[in-house]
């Protein structure tokens, strides 16, 4: 019997709420989907499946909650993540002022000035 991942309790049976219904989704004996309906006294969020112990979110879809059901593994993907920080570095401006080498820089016509982001100019020191 599949496990919760949030509480450990074995479970047979997944609920979901239904406007004013508690529906618990289970598995028969052939593994098809089969659902039995409890009304509620108050009408609750439709949503998610829970754990019938700790009530939290095993599935959000119908068709995890079967698969879970069925102790199948989620499938994985693969997924590329980046983090993305907007960065731009100009090199040897000449200027006499902080202010007047932030002038001499434009964004790039790519760069979404809505992104966060903030200019910095320091100053080179000279070798001598
Ligand atoms: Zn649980």
């Amino acid at each position: 019997m599949p496990k919760c991942p949030h509480c450990n309790a074995e479970v047979n049976h997944l609920d979901i709420h239904e406007a004013s219904h508690l529906v618990h989704l289970s598995l028969d004996e052939h593994g098809n989907a089969m659902e039995a309906r409890e009304e509620l006294a108050t009408e609750q969020l439709v949503g998610d499946y829970f754990c019938p112990h700790c009530g939290k979110t095993i599935a959000t879809s119908e068709a995890d909650a079967l698969s879970f059901l069925r102790g199948e593994e989620p499938e994985l993907c693969t997924w590329t993540v980046y983090l993305m920080v907007p960065y731009m570095t100009w090199e040897d401006i000449k200027a006499r002022t902080e202010g007047e080498a932030l002038d001499r820089c434009h964004y790039p016509w790519e760069f979404d000035c809505n992104e966060p982001h903030y200019w910095l100019a320091v100053e080179e020191e000279e070798d001598r």
